[in-house]
């Protein structure tokens, strides 16, 4: 398959996607390519007037969309998501080209994320309340589901076009309209999908999409805008705690899909290689840049070593290069800070007495470059531990017994992923009961599934994303007392 990226760029609008219509805002935004460090394309930058006229589009069209049939508003995502299949080349080389992970990632993102739109276009219509008889006779109960209202959804730069549509399509099928605001170093792959939208048939203001460098600026109105009834968010910690005060004043419906601070436990019964095959998954997919990323790996003393060096000779195996380069398995990261970032943390982890059997340091020459890492006998003092690494950096501690790995785990203030590797069925669940956080990997180094929950505990968020549950985040349930 042949990509002609020129055409691909071509093809994405440039203005904000308000009320139906890309608008130019007067003022641009740069787009990076971070293999290269070079500008691959300049995009419209939203003021917080556009926000608010995103706001106001989507407001306008609630009502009608609410009261859309619920088998139209599935048949609208259905042909989106349809589009979008046929339009895979053309997200996979986007995402390849803004966010930097390899070619062959970025076509299991095109169809990781489409089907969320498929998912929910098929639970549109399973959208049910209940009816009952109150228990001491007499009235009847009856509950039903009914959109939330307007949504705002903010979402990372990892994963372009999956943390959008894992937005976008439940919201659609419980009957809310949106305003979504992608990543401003990531803006192409959603700009795209706003026009696959609206070549799919999407009425006016249903959908809205604002691009901004200013995104606290921008976001600030519509928070104060009673009209918005929900907030969902994926992002950091950080940033997701300080949008959780905005959020508190109008008291909105929140999902928050935080950071993660995945444990990764090698337990001295399981299947060595096998637990090396999912280490390279849950550590080095998206070029370690994923919220579920495995961060600290604790593993039994008597597989220790073995681990140790199956994962180092996995690891030099790694092509790191360009995501568009046919090969490559690892990009780069996503910008200089990032390479700081990482870079200062594989110091510390040395400095504190851990020890770099391959990789170390950043690639020298163009583009966000780390060299894939492995840090063995990492120490409880180290940052690593502690802080979301998201880059290619694997620390590794060495522990005597279930109960040591489990605790040591559990030692963190975020809860969104853990990974376990054991033979035995009993003791692995043993493991995955004690371990706190909101997803398990039992033997596998990949859980995601739209058709399964997403979400963490802790401080790695509220609420799920995906599956039955993902839905009724958009949902409020209205009782009717009726007397008989
Ligand atoms: P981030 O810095 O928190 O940014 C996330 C989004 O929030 C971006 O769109 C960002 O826009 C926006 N933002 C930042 N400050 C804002 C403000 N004051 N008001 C409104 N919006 C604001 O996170 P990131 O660096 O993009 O993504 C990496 C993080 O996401 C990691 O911590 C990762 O674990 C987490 N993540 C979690 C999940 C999950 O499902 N739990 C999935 C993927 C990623 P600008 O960047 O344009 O300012």
């Amino acid at each position: 398959m042949s990509i002609n990226i020129a055409d691909v760029l071509a093809s994405v609008p440039t203005g904000q996607f308000i009320g139906g219509a890309f608008v130019e805002t007067g003022a641009t935004l740069d787009v990076e390519n971070p293999a290269t460090g070079e500008v691959i394309a300049t995009v419209s930058d939203a003021s917080p007037e556009h926000g608010q006229a995103a706001l106001d589009a989507a407001c306008a069209a609630g009502p009608a969309w609410a009261a859309t049939p619920a088998r139209e508003r599935a048949e609208l995502l259905r042909r989106t998501f349809e589009l979008v299949i046929e339009r895979k080349d053309a997200f996979a080389a986007l995402m390849t080209l803004e966010m930097g992970k390899p070619l062959t990632e970025a076509y299991g993102e095109v169809a990781y994320g489409a089907e969320f739109i498929r998912w929910f276009s098929e639970e549109a219509c399973r959208i049910e309340g209940r009816w009952s008889v109150a228990p001491a006779g007499g009235n009847r109960l009856l509950t039903m589901k009914q959109p939330v209202g307007p949504v705002y959804a903010i979402t990372p730069w990892n994963f372009p076009l999956a943390m959008g549509t894992r937005k976008i399509a439940p919201a659609l099928a419980a009957g809310c309209t949106v305003v979504i605001k992608p990543a401003a170093l990531t803006p192409l792959t959603m700009l795209y999908l706003m026009q696959t939208f609206k070549d799919a048939g999407l009425p006016n203001g249903v959908v809205n999409c604002i691009v901004t460098s200013s995104s606290g600026a921008v976001s600030a109105p519509i928070f104060a805008d009673p009209r918005l009834r929900k907030l969902t968010f994926t992002g950091s910690t950080e940033v997701g705690v300080r949008l959780l005060e905005s959020a508190a004043k109008s008291v909105l419906r929140t999902s928050m899909e935080l950071g993660g601070n995945a444990p990764f436990v090698v337990l001295a019964d399981a299947d060595i290689d096998a637990a090396v095959a999912g280490a390279m998954v849950a550590k080095y997919r998206n070029n370690g840049e994923a919220c579920t990323a495995a961060n600290r790996f604790f593993v039994h003393t008597d597989v220790y070593d073995e681990f140790r060096d199956k994962l180092v000779a996995a690891t030099e195996a790694i092509v790191v290069g360009p995501g568009l380069n046919e090969g490559t398995t690892l990009g780069p990261l996503i910008d200089a800070d990032a390479v700081a970032k990482v870079s200062s943390l594989v110091d510390d982890a040395v400095a504190t007495g851990g020890k770099v059997y391959t990789g170390g340091a950043a690639v020298e020459g163009a583009g966000y470059f780390f060299a894939p890492t492995v840090i063995a006998d990492v120490t409880p003092e180290a940052r690593v531990l502690n802080e979301e690494i998201f880059g290619p950096v694997a620390p590794l501690i060495r522990v005597d017994s279930d109960e040591e790995a489990i605790a040591l785990a559990n030692q963190t203030e975020f809860g969104l992923m853990a990974y376990v590797y054991s033979r035995d069925s009993a003791r692995g669940i043993t493991a995955v009961e004690q371990l706190e956080s909101g997803m398990v990997g039992l033997n596998t180094g990949l859980v995601s599934n739209p058709a399964a929950p997403f979400g963490g505990v802790k401080m790695s968020g509220l609420g799920r994303e995906g599956s039955h549950e993902g839905l009724d985040e958009y949902l409020e349930i209205k009782y009717v007392g009726i007397a008989t």
